[in-house]
């Protein structure tokens, strides 16, 4: 074994938004010497990446070409809406990830982080905690710290048992299309399914959406579910229910893909130009050597921690998607500054811990999505059915009065949960435009205890969406 190349006080594996945070934090603002090792050759992780940095800006692209055909209804005639041009789109939104990943790497330096470019690996004799790294400039070299951080992120799963599986691609593919596909299969309900088969759907591929059961986000309160499924149909998203796994997917020799499926409406095949599998996230874990210092992972191969994001070994920790928590970025950055603060930070952070509980998040369909808290049916369960009152909105935002077509008009609906005799709101789920940008503000309000009360006793801002959210009889 080779001699170690240097010792850090805190050494992070993964260059991602639970790792970069956590890093910086620690170096920046406590002066421990720190390290990150990333092996993608790009820091930002998946979120910058290949996550909800480019997604978003493709989410925007999508909106704007509904808004640029609602344009009429404002008097503005623009015509038809012209063709999407993926592929330049396509480059300035790599152009734009570019300059975030060099703005990555300056933050770092400023912070007196050192970046080692390479795969990490755990290494040496069992129960040692040294880390092995196969540099990208093909050399290995091998760390060891007083703490390290595990925070090497997910990969999206493709199902292993469908013949033609791997003509498909997954989220990470659907960043590469450098051309826009005519026709498109999305299979799988969760948010990121949603999102990709809208942006698809609102820039004009055709777009099979295939589902499991018969609503999409099944982890969301069930006015969530009906509101968006009912509304994608009605956007022309050709939703296929009760889809049962694949038969196969075979590559015809003009290079698109025949779909061989079976959903409500019995056995049928179809053709499309790209196949993405959304249908769930594993952790990276697999090639980090766990074994070696001995740490605990689940069945899913997920690190185990406690709430303190500690692993069974002492002086190894984990944040962010590897623990399969809450699989979001903010989440993973609290996490992680959370993690520097109570080891570094001196006494006062010793209790210093990220509280996973209400945490508000968003998805980007269309209409976007916000959700904060308890479902009804979690209410309900945990509360009893006699002590929860639910309370709801639905109409039509003004941005739509002026239309003259009723078929364009989008519902906005809202729903708060509150439970007992204070009243106090345990689930907020939100579904119209900008739910996005209206959900933070709740989501303080709602982390702080905020009682029905509490809401009415804010005057509302007029004339807007969200001011039905504090005016709810
Ligand atoms: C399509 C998509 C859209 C999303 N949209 C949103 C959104 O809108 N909002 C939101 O909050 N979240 C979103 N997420 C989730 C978000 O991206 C993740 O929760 C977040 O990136 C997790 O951060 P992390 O630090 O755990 O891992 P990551 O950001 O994935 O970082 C892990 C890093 O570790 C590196 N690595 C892995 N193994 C090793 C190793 N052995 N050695 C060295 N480096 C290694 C990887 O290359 C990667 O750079 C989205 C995810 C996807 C896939």
């Amino acid at each position: 074994m080779a001699p170690i190349t240097k010792h850090y006080e805190y050494l992070v594996i993964g260059g991602g938004s639970g790792g970069l945070a956590s890093a910086r934090r620690a170096a920046g603002r406590y002066g421990i010497s720190a390290a990150i090792i990333e092996g993608s050759g790009r820091l930002g992780g998946t979120c910058v990446n290949v996550g909800c940095v480019p997604k978003k800006i493709m989410w925007a692209a999508s909106d704007t070409a509904k808004r640029v055909s609602e344009a009429k209804y404002y008097g503005l005639d623009v015509g038809k809406v012209p063709k999407f041009d993926w592929p330049n789109f396509v480059e300035k939104r790599e152009a734009y990830i570019r300059r975030l990943n060099g703005i990555y790497e300056r933050n770092l330096e400023k912070d007196k982080v050192d970046y080692i470019s390479g795969w990490a690996r755990f290494a040496g004799a069992k129960g040692e905690k040294m880390v092995e790294v196969s540099l990208l400039s093909g050399e290995t070299a091998y760390y060891s710290a007083d703490h390290i951080l595990i925070a090497v992120g997910g990969f999206a799963e493709v199902p292993q048992d469908i013949p033609g599986a791997q003509y498909g691609t997954t989220s990470d593919g659907f960043f590469k299309l450098t051309e826009q596909p005519k026709r498109v299969a999305v299979v799988g309900a969760g948010y990121i399914g949603v999102e990709l088969a809208g942006v698809f759907n609102g820039l004009g591929t055709e777009t099979h959406f295939f589902i499991r059961g018969d609503t999409v986000l099944r982890q969301f309160d069930p006015m969530i579910q009906e509101a968006i499924t009912s509304t994608y149909i009605k956007h022309g998203v050709k939703i296929h229910k009760r889809a049962k796994a694949f038969e196969k997917v075979a590559k015809l020799p003009s290079g698109a893909l025949k779909i061989t499926y079976e959903d409500i409406d019995g056995k049928s095949e179809i053709e499309v130009d790209a196949l993405i599998w959304a249908i769930g996230r594993g952790p990276n874990s697999a090639g980090l050597r766990l074994d070696i210092p001995g740490i605990e992972i689940d069945k899913r191969e997920q690190i185990v921690v406690d709430a303190y994001q500690n692993t069974n070994v002492t002086g190894v920790y984990s944040v962010g998607d590897d623990i399969g928590w809450l699989e979001l970025t903010p989440v993973a950055i609290a996490a992680g500054r959370r993690l520097s603060d109570r080891l570094f930070g001196g006494p006062q952070f010793k209790d210093s811990k990220l509280d996973y509980v209400n945490v508000p998040t968003v998805v980007f369909s269309h209409p976007e999505v916000g959700t904060i808290g308890l479902t009804e049916p979690e209410a309900r369960k945990k509360y009893g059915s006699e002590n929860i009152k639910v309370y709801n909105s639905k109409f039509i935002g003004m941005y739509y009065a002026v239309f003259d077509d009723q078929e364009k008009k989008e519902s906005t609906i809202y729903k708060l949960i509150v439970a007992g005799p204070e009243e106090k709101v345990v689930g907020m789920h939100i579904v119209g435009d900008a739910s996005s940008e209206i959900l933070q503000g709740f989501g303080v309000a709602i982390k702080m205890g905020a009682t029905k009360k509490d809401f009415d006793n804010c005057v509302a801002i007029h004339p807007t969406s969200a001011e039905e959210l504090v005016t709810l009889v």
